[in-house]
């Protein structure tokens, strides 16, 4: 058991990373809490056997981001969840031994992302995410851009506010179809897509994107005695508040009010993924108290995932950019949660052979995050065939052989030359968050490879007005336009480059990270696996597959043909497609602003291109000083470094 205690915590803490930090999930909610509760039965039964890392005993997600890292003076914590009305009615009993005569809130359960709002004297000037519960990511700047959040309150209140970001559903559509014309993965839910935009660094995104809050505590001071008055406050102080709640002590009454939510979910214009029920009085809720990771005066109860029987008529399995191969179940067609589902992820092989899954099998189907369908498990009282599943041993693009190897639940085709994995990799080179090549998306990849004029990314940088005119379908108009987004990409800042590069592991935040840190890809290239495992954050597996990418020759002679046709290979200091007033640029702060937070000065100088550091020599161009500047300012003078105000750096 302590084997399988062990098992749980690291899949749960991976997926979780890959949840909240990577905004990323790889399994739907309802398998991670399924996992959740088999390992807090274990661990009742064996509590010796708790171990620290367990995520029963944590809130939320890493900290791992280039945003600057903020203290929470009040902790954010995760709901105890239930799934029955049985566990509901346990929650009511341990609430009423204490407190007969509770009533309770019961709210609509946003399906977005924890924010927690500061302002000082009616001036916002915190917004943060949740992070791991005390420490979370400052996203001020980006909170800023979110239509419904007022910036100045009518009343100077210095006051903590918490509440839930969240992307409408019909704003979570349309960047999608965007990202599906520019040939970018999709979002897999709202959820996700909200996560996503408020860790972007480039705060116009955020702005476009369509946010929007609903507000439901504070934190403190409040004048409140009631979670009832918390939210008509909220309201009053002009905070978008969700007005679809009930106030209430019978669980008969909650339990109806779940019943008609879930009927009518599906028609908000906004996910919800459950219902919270509050104690009402804000006496009885401190008296009540808090476990390690959630409050003891509220319970979440969670929709079951929406799930259909179909049957498999077939399975179709592709080779993406890594290598890896994917088994897709074509299925009869079924209604599922709103759209009409014929296809639906078996994940990878070792999940097909785990669940006994075949062709002909009857199978429950639903759909992960709501979003993306995925076969759960085999009906077997209805297998009429004994038809197995055939698992290919060659890649169906190039025919090679696909290896298992044991440390992975897929298959993968390890040809580097494999047609599918190259288009993949072309395809990802120019994608928006890598080198953001705008019109070269994976149908154009197709009909360049095909006309064998691009085989790998640095040929991107040969091609000619002619190549593409060559091109059935494309006129000179959208030609030139290729050719001008090509040439621009060149002037990426370098960590757009070695994210596009695709190599295992190193997504764009890591990128970044690496290119901060060694500021040129050839420094990377050429730093060492310890040099690089000690990044905080980062790690060895992270250093291993760096070290063995840089270490092919057909890497070097990648790097040096891209080199060669001018990509920017060193690191600008910020995303240089939002080319900022000061790009390039390295700057200090100094003495105290008035204006100004510290964090807040630094986002503004990063968001307009600067690199901040935190001493002063001859590498720096201009000092901001402040009043009572010290050392930092004598040096800038006697260095002749240009030397700034606070007005100065408002007025940009
Ligand atoms: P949670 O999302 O289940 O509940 C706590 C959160 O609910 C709060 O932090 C708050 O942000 C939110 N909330 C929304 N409306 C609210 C309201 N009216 N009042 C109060 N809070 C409200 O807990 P969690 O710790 O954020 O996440 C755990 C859940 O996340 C899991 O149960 C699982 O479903 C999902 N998860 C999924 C994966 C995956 O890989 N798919 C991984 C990790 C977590």
């Amino acid at each position: 058991m302590l084997d399988r205690m062990n098992e749980l915590v690291k899949l749960l803490n991976r997926y979780a990373r890959e949840y909240y930090t990577e905004d990323n999930p790889s399994i739907a909610d309802s398998e991670y809490d399924a996992l959740y509760r088999e390992l807090i039965e274990l661990e009742k039964k064996y509590p010796e056997g708790i171990l620290p890392d367990s995520p029963t005993h944590r809130v939320g997600g890493l900290v791992l981001s280039n945003f600057d890292k903020y203290r929470h003076v009040y902790p954010l914590y995760s709901l105890q969840d239930a799934f029955s009305r049985e566990e509901l009615e346990d929650f009511d009993r341990r609430v009423k031994e204490r407190f007969p005569e509770a009533r309770y809130v019961v709210e609509l359960k946003i399906d977005g992302l924890s924010i927690s709002l500061t302002y000082h004297d009616g001036v916002l000037r915190v917004g943060a995410t949740r992070g791991d519960g005390m420490i979370g990511e400052n996203i001020t700047e980006n909170l800023k851009r979110v239509k419904d959040i007022p910036l100045v309150l009518d009343k100077p209140l210095s006051i903590t506010i918490r509440g839930e970001c969240y992307l409408p559903k019909a704003s979570f559509d349309k960047i999608n179809q965007d990202r599906r014309f520019n040939g970018e993965s999709e979002f897999a839910n709202p959820r996700n897509a909200a996560a996503g935009t408020l860790r972007q660094l480039d705060t116009t995104v955020v702005a476009k994107r369509n946010l929007a809050t609903f507000l439901y505590q504070e934190v403190s001071p409040t004048t409140c005695t009631s979670q009832e008055e918390v939210l008509q406050a909220l309201a009053k102080e002009g905070f978008s508040v969700n007005h679809h709640y009930i106030v209430t002590s019978s669980m008969n009454e909650i339990w109806q009010f779940i019943e008609e939510i879930g009927d009518e979910r599906k028609q908000l214009s906004y996910d919800i993924d459950g219902i919270v029920i509050k104690v009402d009085d804000l006496a009885m809720q401190e008296e009540l108290g808090y476990t390690v990771k959630a409050p003891r005066w509220a319970i979440a109860y969670k929709f079951p995932a929406e799930e259909k029987e179909a049957e498999i008529l077939g399975v179709d399995w592709t080779v993406g950019r890594t290598g890896v191969v994917t088994p897709t179940a074509n299925l009869t067609p079924i209604q599922l949660a709103g759209t009409t589902v014929s296809r639906a992820t078996l994940h990878n092989v070792d999940y097909i052979i785990e669940k006994d899954i075949r062709i002909g099998d009857t199978v429950v189907v639903y759909k992960a995050g709501d979003i993306i369908p995925a076969v759960l498990h085999v009906v077997e009282t209805n297998r009429h065939q004994e038809l197995v599943m055939p698992i290919p041993s060659k890649c169906p693009s190039c025919d090679s052989d696909l290896i298992h190897f044991e440390d992975e639940v897929a298959l993968r085709c390890i040809n580097p030359i494999c047609p599918s994995q190259v288009k993949e990799r072309l395809a990802h080179f120019a994608s928006r968050d890598a080198m953001n090549i705008t019109g070269f998306g994976p149908s154009l990849v197709k009909k360049l490879y095909t006309a064998h004029l691009v085989r790998d990314v640095a040929d991107i940088y040969k091609l000619t007005l002619d190549d593409f005119l060559s091109l059935k379908g494309i006129k000179e108009k959208s030609a030139t336009k290729l050719i001008k987004a090509i040439q621009t990409s060149k002037d990426n800042s370098a960590e757009r480059l070695l994210f596009g590069l695709g190599i295992r592991h190193i997504g764009s935040k890591v990128s970044r990270q690496l290119l901060e840190t060694f500021h040129s890809l050839d420094a990377l290239r050429h730093a060492s696996f310890d040099e690089i495992a000690q990044i905080e954050g980062l790690g060895e597996v992270i250093a291993d597959s760096l070290t063995s990418y840089f270490a092919k020759t057909e890497v070097h002679e990648l790097i040096y043909d891209l080199d060669s046709y001018g990509v920017n290979m060193t690191f600008l200091g910020q995303d240089s497609s939002r080319s900022g007033t000061l790009t390039g640029l390295t700057v200090v702060l100094t003495g105290k602003l008035e204006e100004l937070t510290r964090n807040e000065a630094k986002e503004k100088l990063q968001n307009l291109g600067a690199k901040v550091t935190g001493s002063v020599s001859k590498k720096t161009d201009i000092v901001v000083a402040g009043s009572d500047a010290g050392s930092k300012l004598t040096k800038a003078q006697e260095l002749g470094i240009e030397v700034r105000d606070e007005n100065w750096l408002r007025s940009l």
